[in-house]
């Protein structure tokens, strides 16, 4: 797991306890938070205790550096702004994304560029009563999926944070996230501990087909795609992660290959890689055009 790389989003009570445990385990972790550490934060966020409020400092800032002393073996990197849509590249230089902003409209901008990138995310959440845990991975059902199902029993809980975290519901965390990054928990699973009881329950949530965000996102064309017609045929670019199994089921004869799809017949090629990028040889534009669309169902 050394070599793994994560991003965390919101270096808060669930944030900052979680960073705090994870000392040597990945090659590097990001961090996102747009606050500035308070006086009022040390009540519920240990982790500050150094802090010495002569000049504003981020929490993001303060915190990489903090890790960074104590674990000489990963790579620590912060971000002291807030994640926005325009934040989603960053995405492509982790494995995963850890959400513990517990803010709903930034949750449902995280999932999204967590979709868009097929970068699998974990979404932590507490309120006085339980901490959950929601696992999202590609072809799974995203926060999105459980959002639209919910009937508005997604809440935000952050505000409810009246003492730092107990030390169960730290590992609790910990050990979760680290076991979901193992393959040892599946995506479309949320897992809940109930605070006062010390019970931990597993919950499996179904893949919405109606979700705006993760449904057929496999081929999903955005604004910014580009067809450019060139001397080796027709590129088009898709700025989309593909899903090459669910491509090949569709063109007959090919194969796929690493992070590429092949397929030869007739004088005719085609070349697509995960990263969405597509390569049409002996094709007109017209028919590349109708094989991207049907390819986009
Ligand atoms: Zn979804």
């Amino acid at each position: 797991m050394k070599e793994k790389r994560i991003l965390i989003v919101g270096a808060g009570a669930l944030g900052s306890s979680f960073l705090d445990s994870i000392s040597g385990e990945f090659s590097k972790v990001g961090i996102f938070d747009g606050d500035i550490i308070t006086k009022d934060n040390l009540k519920t966020q240990p982790f500050y205790e150094g802090c010495n409020f002569e000049i504003p400092l981020s929490k993001a800032e303060f915190a990489a550096n903090k890790m960074g002393e104590k674990d000489k073996t990963s790579e620590y990197v912060f971000y002291n702004r807030y994640f926005m849509e325009r934040d989603e590249d960053i995405l492509k230089e982790y494995d995963y994304v850890i959400d513990f902003t517990d803010n709903l409209k930034s949750r449902l901008v995280i999932n999204k560029a967590a979709v868009n990138k097929g970068i699998p995310a974990v979404f932590a959440s507490i309120n006085e009563k339980e901490v959950f845990l929601y696992f999202y991975n590609d072809g799974n059902a995203c926060f999105n999926c459980i959002y639209r199902n919910s009937n508005g029993k997604v809440k935000e809980g952050c505000d409810s944070i009246i003492s730092p975290l107990s030390d169960k519901t730290i590992s609790f965390i910990k050990d979760n996230i680290l076991s979901f990054i193992k393959d040892k928990i599946y995506g479309g699973s949320v897992r809940i501990l109930n605070i006062s009881k010390g019970k931990e329950m597993s919950v499996n949530i179904n893949k919405d087909p109606q979700c705006e965000e993760c449904s057929k996102h496999s081929f999903k064309i955005d604004d910014s795609a580009l067809i450019q017609v060139c001397a080796a045929g027709i590129k088009f670019s898709s700025n989309t992660h593909i899903d090459l199994k669910r491509a090949s089921e569709k063109i007959k004869g090919s194969k796929v290959a690493g992070d590429y799809l092949f397929s030869k017949n007739d004088g005719k090629s085609i070349l697509i890689s995960s990263e969405g990028d597509f390569l049409f040889t002996g094709y007109e534009l017209k028919e590349a055009r109708e094989l991207l669309s049907f390819l986009k169902q």
